[in-house]
Order: C-alpha cells, then sequence, then structure tokens
C-alpha cells in the first residue's frame, strides 16, 4: 500500500479527467446533462457527484475527498465552505429534536455556540462534561443520547479527550460520536481508527496550510456521508471550485510542512519551558503536560499548536508584559487561525474580549498571560530569536 507522502500526490487523479497535471478550477456552476435521461438522474442522486451541480459536487472536489479519506482511514469523505459549516451540517444530519448531546466544557468558541444555542433552540438538550475524565462521559448517558461530540486538542488550552474509551463507549451504547481533528491533523491523529464514527475539520488550518482559503471536511463511511451530503444540499455549506483548488495544492505538502511543524513546536516548548519570564507551557509533546501518557498513546506528532503563561506580579502587569511581547515580535504575526506556513501569536483574553473577566477566563483555563502560538515552517532558531527579543522588551 502506498504511504501517505504518495498519496498526498497520486490519491483521486483519476478524478482529473483532463491531461493537465494540475487540474484545472472547474469554474462552473452547472454541467451539461448526459443524452440520457436515467444517466442524468443517477448524477443527480450520486453522493458527491461531480458532474451535475457546484453545489452536489465538483471533480475537484471528489480529488480533495479521495485524500482526505485515506488520510483519516474513513470509507469517504465531503467538503463544506468552512470548518463551521462542516461542524454545523454533520451535527445537524445527526440530531434531532428530542435527541441528548454529550460535548466537552473546552470546544472551538463557535461549536461552542452551536451545542449552547442552537441545538438547545431546536429542542435538543445538550450536557457537558470534563473531557480530560473518562467517566464523565460514562455518567453523562441518558436513553435518549444520540450523540458524543469531542475535540482533542482541544482550542485553546491542548486538553485531550481519550479517543478509545468514548469510541468504545459510542459503539457499545450504540451513539454516534464525532471528532474535531483540526488541531492534530490527520497525520498526527486519526480518531477513526480508535473507533469515532465520524471527523470533521476546519480544512482552513492545517489541511490547506497557507493561510489563503476557508474550507470545511467531513470524514466517515458512505453511509454517514450520503446522510450528511444530503444535509448539506439543504444547507448549502458548499466550497468553492477555487478554494477546493487550494486545498489539492496545499494538500500536496500536508506531510512536510507537519513533520517540521511537530519538529518546530517540540524545539520552542522545550526552550519556552526554561525561559524566565514563562511559566506553564501547555504542548501536547511536552512530559508536563497532564495527559502526555495519553498523547503518546494516540498521537504520532503533536501538532504545532501551544500555550504559554507570561509572568507577572498582577494580573494587569501579565496583561501588559503579553501586549509587549505582541508588540515586539517581529516573524511571529498577532493574527486568529492556525496551522498555516507562518507562525501565529495570538493573546486569547483580548481576543475573546474577556481580559477583564477573571471567572470566565478561568472556565476556559487561560489568564491574562496566556499566549497561544501556532508554529509554523520557518527556521526554529529563528522563531526562538524572535521570541528572544520579544521578551527581552518586558521590564
Ligand atoms: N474547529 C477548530 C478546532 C477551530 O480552531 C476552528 C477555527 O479556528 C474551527 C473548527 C472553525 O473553522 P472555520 O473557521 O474554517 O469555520
Amino acid at each position: 500500500m502506498e504511504q501517505t507522502e504518495t498519496k498526498l500526490i497520486h490519491t483521486g487523479k483519476e478524478f482529473n479527467i483532463t491531461p493537465s497535471v494540475t487540474p484545472p478550477i472547474f469554474q462552473t456552476s452547472t454541467y451539461f446533462a448526459p443524452d440520457n435521461a436515467d444517466d442524468y438522474i443517477k448524477l443527480a442522486n450520486t453522493t458527491n457527484s461531480p458532474w451535475f451541480y457546484h453545489r452536489y459536487g465538483n471533480p475537484v472536489h471528489s480529488q480533495v475527498i479521495a485524500i482526505l479519506a485515506s488520510l483519516e482511514g474513513t470509507e469517504s469523505a465531503l467538503l463544506a465552505s468552512s470548518g463551521m459549516g462542516a461542524i454545523s451540517t454533520a451535527v445537524l444530519a445527526v440530531v434531532r429534536q428530542g435527541d441528548h448531546v454529550i460535548v466537552q466544557r473546552s470546544h472551538y468558541a463557535a461549536a461552542n455556540q452551536l451545542f449552547h444555542d442552537l441545538l438547545p433552540a431546536f429542542g435538543i438538550e445538550v450536557s457537558i462534561v470534563e473531557q480530560s475524565d473518562n467517566q464523565s462521559f460514562e455518567n453523562a448517558l441518558r436513553p435518549n443520547t444520540r450523540l458524543i461530540y469531542l475535540e482533542t486538542p482541544s482550542n485553546p488550552i491542548l486538553t485531550l479527550t481519550d479517543l478509545e474509551f468514548v469510541g468504545q463507549l459510542g459503539k457499545k451504547h450504540g451513539i454516534t460520536t464525532m471528532c474535531d481533528n483540526t488541531f492534530a491533523s490527520p497525520l498526527n491523529q486519526r480518531p477513526h481508527d480508535y473507533g469515532i464514527d465520524i471527523v470533521v475539520h476546519s480544512a482552513t488550518k492545517y489541511l490547506g496550510g497557507h493561510s489563503d482559503l476557508t474550507a470545511g471536511a467531513v470524514c466517515a463511511s458512505h453511509e454517514w456521508i450520503t446522510k450528511i451530503w444530503r444535509r448539506m444540499l439543504i444547507l448549502g455549506a458548499s466550497l468553492s471550485s477555487f478554494d477546493s483548488w487550494l486545498l489539492l495544492k496545499g494538500l500536496r505538502t500536508l506531510s512536510l510542512r507537519m513533520n517540521q511543524i511537530n519538529q518546530n513546536a517540540s524545539e520552542l516548548a522545550v526552550w519556552l519551558e526554561q525561559h524566565p519570564q514563562v511559566r506553564n507551557v501547555i504542548y501536547c509533546g511536552l512530559p508536563s503536560h497532564p495527559q502526555y501518557e495519553l498523547a503518546k498513546k494516540q498521537m504520532k506528532g503533536f501538532s504545532g499548536m501551544l500555550c504559554m503563561e507570561v509572568t507577572g506580579e498582577t494580573p494587569e502587569k501579565q496583561l501588559e508584559n503579553a501586549q509587549t511581547v505582541l508588540n515586539h515580535v517581529r516573524i511571529f504575526a498577532n493574527a486568529t487561525s492556525l496551522g498555516g506556513v507562518e507562525s501565529l501569536i495570538v493573546h486569547p483574553a483580548s481576543m475573546w474580549g474577556i481580559k477583564d473577566f477573571p471567572d470566565k477566563q478561568q472556565q476556559i483555563g487561560i489568564n491574562n498571560g496566556t499566549l497561544r502560538i501556532s508554529v509554523g515552517i520557518e527556521n526554529i532558531q529563528d522563531l526562538i530569536a524572535d521570541l528572544d527579543q520579544a521578551f527581552k522588551a518586558i521590564n
């Protein structure tokens, strides 16, 4: 069987029916009908149909889908216009009024809004559990539990969920399990291998890898993808032709990028941990991470996301020091998002408007000194030197 690096270049190339080495961008909303009416009906009813109407699919989508399914080890996949498009569509394909959903305390903010605002408005009950405590998932089960939704490592403070435990729990009780694998990427972690039914991604991040597109993906069995695809036809979160083409281009180098990112982030985390102006470095690959053993068990690499706390005697001083670092970095960019070739750094408390709300910060597990970093593929010595000179600006 071909290895990942080869799959990234060659899987799905049968969908490029032109002689061009790089597939063209199919910038069309519709396709000529075949002569036979039965064939046309078949096209309209084929999941991810590449030759019918753009909302249904596109030839480049089909190529990307083949790659993503092979990366995640699932039968099939589908693409969406954003990570949230993929997540919302997948969740709304699984649950209905009267169902109960188990979610974690820590999720990407918009996913939290989906669970805490939108689902209850449609008569769906939601329970929140502590993801690092396996028993809390089991304790939250109810007769009407339809879905357990995971994110591991979770945004922002990289708490892990035991994928094998939840995968087995779902199988035992006939409950669908879904996992956001954005922070890890399929090169570092494959939730489906642990029994998770549906894997979702913000492809805007590592999969695309160049901060130039917005996309989402769902990877699952043919049966689930068909159900979710039918829901997507209604919700309309289809990915644009150009963004799917950019995504294909980005995927070609996923392995090279992730190797460099894993390596850079590991070295940076070790360096940060010994820096006098830093405390509490959170990185899945550090032995000091409270779930390091679980990280080693279910992750092949530890990805490029890390959090650190800039020191300071008071919350005000911590805020000032964190802002000083942000104002003095030259290579790191102060920008939200993650997973691109360039290193990014953000101050979560400011980004989410909670720098004056310690109780809200505590709920998320951050404080005024917390900085979140997405490590890119630059030279690691340059990244270290950049942070070092930014720390020196603190007085
Ligand atoms: N999931 C995670 C873990 C994220 O960090 C994000 C965005 O930052 C999303 C989902 C949503 O992705 P998108 O912005 O592509 O909708």
